[in-house]
Protein backbone atom coordinates (compact mmCIF):
# COMPACT_ATOMS: atom_id res chain seq x y z
CA UNK A 1 0.00 0.00 0.00
CA UNK A 2 1.22 3.10 -0.70
CA UNK A 3 1.42 5.90 1.48
CA UNK A 4 -0.85 8.16 -0.83
CA UNK A 5 -3.45 6.02 -0.24
CA UNK A 6 -3.77 5.79 3.67
CA UNK A 7 -5.36 8.22 5.58
CA UNK A 8 -2.31 8.65 7.83
CA UNK A 9 -0.55 12.32 8.39
CA UNK A 10 2.71 11.45 7.96
CA UNK A 11 6.26 13.79 9.33
CA UNK A 12 8.12 15.35 7.22
CA UNK A 13 12.19 15.13 7.97
CA UNK A 14 14.67 15.47 4.77
CA UNK A 15 16.70 13.35 4.73
CA UNK A 16 15.19 11.15 6.57
CA UNK A 17 17.17 10.90 10.04
CA UNK A 18 17.56 7.00 10.27
CA UNK A 19 18.93 6.46 6.57
CA UNK A 20 21.65 9.06 6.97
CA UNK A 21 22.50 6.97 9.94
CA UNK A 22 22.33 3.46 8.29
CA UNK A 23 24.58 4.58 5.01
CA UNK A 24 26.67 6.57 7.72
CA UNK A 25 26.16 9.94 6.70
CA UNK A 26 26.06 10.85 10.44
CA UNK A 27 27.27 9.02 13.20
CA UNK A 28 25.04 6.89 15.37
CA UNK A 29 25.08 3.77 17.29
CA UNK A 30 24.44 0.46 14.67
CA UNK A 31 23.81 -2.85 17.23
CA UNK A 32 23.42 -4.73 13.72
CA UNK A 33 22.21 -4.66 10.34
CA UNK A 34 21.53 -7.00 7.16
CA UNK A 35 19.88 -6.81 4.24
CA UNK A 36 16.01 -6.25 5.54
CA UNK A 37 16.33 -4.82 8.99
CA UNK A 38 18.56 -2.56 11.92
CA UNK A 39 18.67 -2.66 15.64
CA UNK A 40 19.69 1.29 16.76
CA UNK A 41 20.58 2.28 20.20
CA UNK A 42 18.75 5.32 20.41
CA UNK A 43 20.30 8.75 21.97
CA UNK A 44 16.63 8.96 23.79
CA UNK A 45 16.87 6.64 25.93
CA UNK A 46 13.18 6.29 27.74
CA UNK A 47 13.74 3.13 29.24
CA UNK A 48 17.14 0.76 29.49
CA UNK A 49 18.64 -0.21 26.93
CA UNK A 50 16.27 1.13 24.75
CA UNK A 51 16.87 0.14 20.96
CA UNK A 52 15.23 1.27 17.63
CA UNK A 53 14.16 -1.74 15.05
CA UNK A 54 13.50 -0.92 11.50
CA UNK A 55 13.81 -1.74 8.11
CA UNK A 56 16.38 -1.26 6.02
CA UNK A 57 14.45 0.14 3.33
CA UNK A 58 12.45 3.69 3.39
CA UNK A 59 9.23 3.89 4.34
CA UNK A 60 6.96 5.56 7.02
CA UNK A 61 4.24 3.14 8.52
CA UNK A 62 3.42 -0.21 9.25
CA UNK A 63 1.00 -0.36 6.12
CA UNK A 64 3.67 -0.10 3.81
CA UNK A 65 5.86 -2.64 5.26
CA UNK A 66 6.27 -5.94 3.13
CA UNK A 67 5.66 -9.65 4.31
CA UNK A 68 9.38 -10.44 4.05
CA UNK A 69 9.86 -7.37 6.19
CA UNK A 70 7.25 -7.59 8.46
CA UNK A 71 8.32 -10.77 9.59
CA UNK A 72 12.27 -9.99 9.55
CA UNK A 73 11.19 -7.12 12.27
CA UNK A 74 9.41 -9.69 14.25
CA UNK A 75 12.42 -11.81 14.92
CA UNK A 76 14.56 -9.12 15.39
CA UNK A 77 12.56 -7.41 18.01
CA UNK A 78 12.37 -11.21 19.88
CA UNK A 79 16.03 -11.06 19.66
CA UNK A 80 16.44 -7.58 20.79
CA UNK A 81 14.21 -8.83 23.94
CA UNK A 82 16.44 -11.60 24.76
CA UNK A 83 19.33 -9.18 24.30
CA UNK A 84 18.02 -6.61 26.37
CA UNK A 85 16.73 -9.11 29.55
CA UNK A 86 20.76 -10.92 29.21
CA UNK A 87 21.82 -7.52 29.66
CA UNK A 88 20.11 -5.58 32.30
CA UNK A 89 17.68 -7.92 33.88
CA UNK A 90 14.75 -5.85 34.14
CA UNK A 91 11.32 -7.16 35.18
CA UNK A 92 9.68 -5.52 32.15
CA UNK A 93 10.47 -4.81 28.77
CA UNK A 94 7.91 -2.63 26.69
CA UNK A 95 7.81 -2.47 22.60
CA UNK A 96 5.96 0.18 20.73
CA UNK A 97 5.48 1.82 17.62
CA UNK A 98 3.65 5.01 15.85
CA UNK A 99 2.23 5.59 12.87
CA UNK A 100 1.35 9.19 11.74
CA UNK A 101 1.83 12.36 13.02
CA UNK A 102 -1.35 11.83 15.30
CA UNK A 103 0.44 9.07 17.08
CA UNK A 104 3.29 11.10 17.75
CA UNK A 105 5.59 9.35 14.93
CA UNK A 106 8.65 12.06 14.26
CA UNK A 107 10.58 10.20 11.90
CA UNK A 108 9.35 9.01 8.29
CA UNK A 109 10.66 5.98 8.32
CA UNK A 110 8.85 3.36 10.17
CA UNK A 111 10.52 2.07 13.73
CA UNK A 112 9.63 0.14 17.02
CA UNK A 113 11.01 0.83 20.33
CA UNK A 114 11.75 -2.08 22.62
CA UNK A 115 13.29 -1.14 25.99
CA UNK A 116 13.61 -2.46 29.47
CA UNK A 117 11.69 -0.77 32.13
CA UNK A 118 12.89 2.00 34.71
CA UNK A 119 13.46 1.69 38.08
CA UNK A 120 9.10 2.11 39.33
CA UNK A 121 8.09 0.32 35.91
CA UNK A 122 6.99 1.77 32.57
CA UNK A 123 9.47 3.91 30.44
CA UNK A 124 9.62 7.78 29.86
CA UNK A 125 7.60 9.92 27.50
CA UNK A 126 8.34 12.90 29.18
CA UNK A 127 12.24 14.41 28.14
CA UNK A 128 14.70 12.95 28.33
CA UNK A 129 18.33 13.33 28.10
CA UNK A 130 20.49 13.00 24.46
CA UNK A 131 23.25 10.77 24.75
CA UNK A 132 26.17 11.45 22.74
CA UNK A 133 27.14 8.87 20.47
CA UNK A 134 30.02 7.32 22.55
CA UNK A 135 27.51 6.68 25.10
CA UNK A 136 25.31 4.43 23.37
CA UNK A 137 28.29 2.74 21.74
CA UNK A 138 28.64 1.73 25.35
CA UNK A 139 25.09 0.86 25.52
CA UNK A 140 25.88 -1.84 22.56
CA UNK A 141 28.94 -2.62 23.82
CA UNK A 142 27.13 -4.21 27.17
CA UNK A 143 24.45 -5.69 24.76
CA UNK A 144 27.29 -7.12 22.92
CA UNK A 145 29.49 -8.60 26.36
CA UNK A 146 26.11 -9.86 27.73
CA UNK A 147 25.31 -12.22 24.61
CA UNK A 148 28.45 -12.94 23.82
CA UNK A 149 27.71 -12.91 20.29
CA UNK A 150 27.57 -11.08 17.21
CA UNK A 151 24.07 -10.30 16.64
CA UNK A 152 22.66 -13.30 14.49
CA UNK A 153 18.91 -12.91 14.08
CA UNK A 154 18.99 -17.03 13.55
CA UNK A 155 20.37 -17.64 16.96
CA UNK A 156 19.10 -17.04 20.63
CA UNK A 157 21.34 -14.99 22.52
CA UNK A 158 23.07 -17.26 25.27
ZN1 LIG B 1 14.62 6.64 6.05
Amino acid sequence: MKDSESSLDIPEQEPCAFCDYLSGVRPFTVLYRDDLIAVLVTREQRGIGHLLVLPARHYPTLLESEPNERHSMMDTLAWAAAAIDAAFERPGIAVWQNNGTAAHQAIPHLHFHIAGTLSGGGTDFGDVPELTVEQTDQIAAQILAAIHIAPDLRSTPR
